[in-house]
């Protein structure tokens, strides 16, 4: 079978299957080229050639894999975020571009100091990650709870950060453990705010995610007002607290974040006007 019936026959397969795909053709070709490691040139110059046995076994497992709904980035392995590529695949959250939001906020703060930063959920570590590589003199205390998420932290963490970087992990969770580390100068996250009940309307590719990254409860603000109420607690006075929320939760966070001692509260739009990230100040 050469690569160009492959891809014919793959992508009448992708629109029967109803997974996200704005473009079948184009998907099923990057599926391919993926699967069997040609870029784009290699892959043209041998369109009308045949695959080999081997190759199509393994175009195969990746194309079985993404109809079944697995995301695109699973199958290729990264995802960029900032200004790195982060290793990700299923166990660990893939890092979405709204979440730079939080990454800006932050270098806002002057660099020369030396900040102490806790994060609640490190996912991939691309938060902490893309900060320290612009801030080294900063100390990031990273908090996750997911053990599947842990190799993908760790392998961004040794091919990303110098060695002598301060990002220290730790495993379990944030309630119980960052009180050892208090005060922080700043606490960040982007938690889980999902409401369970809208989780099931979203699609194969999101529910292929760790739920414990993305539900936040019932309603979905329950681990985020939990947040607030902890982060409160341990911010040295003066501190700024940073979370990205769901685009519907600007109001109820903000009352939160008011109610519970929080300072200049403001939610901030994203990129496509939404309102994604709430701030206070303790
Ligand atoms: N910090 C990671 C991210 O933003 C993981 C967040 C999470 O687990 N909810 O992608």
């Amino acid at each position: 079978m050469t690569l160009e019936s492959f891809v014919t026959l793959g992508k009448k397969r992708i629109e029967e299957s109803g997974i996200e795909c704005a473009d079948p053709m184009l998907h099923m070709k990057q599926i391919l080229g993926v699967s069997i490691g040609l870029d784009s040139l290699n892959f043209y110059s041998r369109w009308s050639e045949p695959l080999t046995d081997a190759e199509i076994e393994l175009a195969n497992q990746f194309l079985e894999r993404r109809l079944r709904g697995e995301p695109f980035q699973y199958l290729v392995g990264y995802e960029w975020f900032w200004h790195s590529r982060f290793n990700v695949g299923p166990g660990v959250l893939i890092p979405r571009k709204e979440t730079e939001h939080l990454v800006e906020e932050l270098l806002k703060l002057r660099g020369s100091e030396s900040l102490k930063i806790g994060e609640l959920g490190a996912g991939s570590g691309n938060i902490g990650i893309s900060v320290l590589l612009e801030r080294p003199q900063w100390e990031w205390h990273a908090f996750e709870i997911n053990p599947e998420s842990m190799p993908y932290l760790g392998r961004n963490l040794g091919e990303l950060l110098p060695l002598d970087a301060k990002y220290f992990v730790h495993e379990g969770n944030f309630f119980e453990l960052s009180k050892d580390f208090a005060p922080y100068d700043v606490i960040v996250s982007n938690p889980p705010y999902i409401a369970a009940p809208e989780m099931e309307k979203l699609s194969r590719e999101v529910k292929s995610e760790p739920r414990l990254a993305l539900v936040g409860g019932e309603e979905g603000t329950e681990i985020l007002k939990h947040f607030i109420a902890a982060s409160f607690q341990f911010l040295k006075p003066g501190g700024l607290f940073l979370t990205e929320i769901g685009s519907d939760q600007g109001p109820k966070i903000k009352e939160v974040l008011e109610n519970s001692g929080f300072k200049s509260v403001e939610v901030l739009n994203d990129y496509s006007g939404l309102p994604r990230i709430a701030k206070g100040f303790k």
